[in-house]
């Protein structure tokens, strides 16, 4: 049921890459989470709603 190894890492909204974040699909809930990335220097807000990542935001377009 738990399963240590099922991880996965958020990747940075602006550039595409995996940042040092991760959650596990299915258990972790991320709203409107400040995402710092190393690359971009920048912070970007991201949700996760427990099986997908999802861009936050503030006009949402759909
Ligand atoms: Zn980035």
């Amino acid at each position: 049921m738990y399963n240590h190894k099922q991880k996965m890492k958020i990747v940075c909204p602006r550039c595409g890459r995996p940042t040092g974040v991760m959650v596990m699909p299915g258990q972790t809930v991320l709203r409107c989470f400040p995402l710092w990335c190393k690359y971009c220097k920048c912070e970007s807000i991201v949700s996760f709603d427990g099986e997908s990542q999802r861009s936050w935001s503030p006009e949402p377009t759909a």
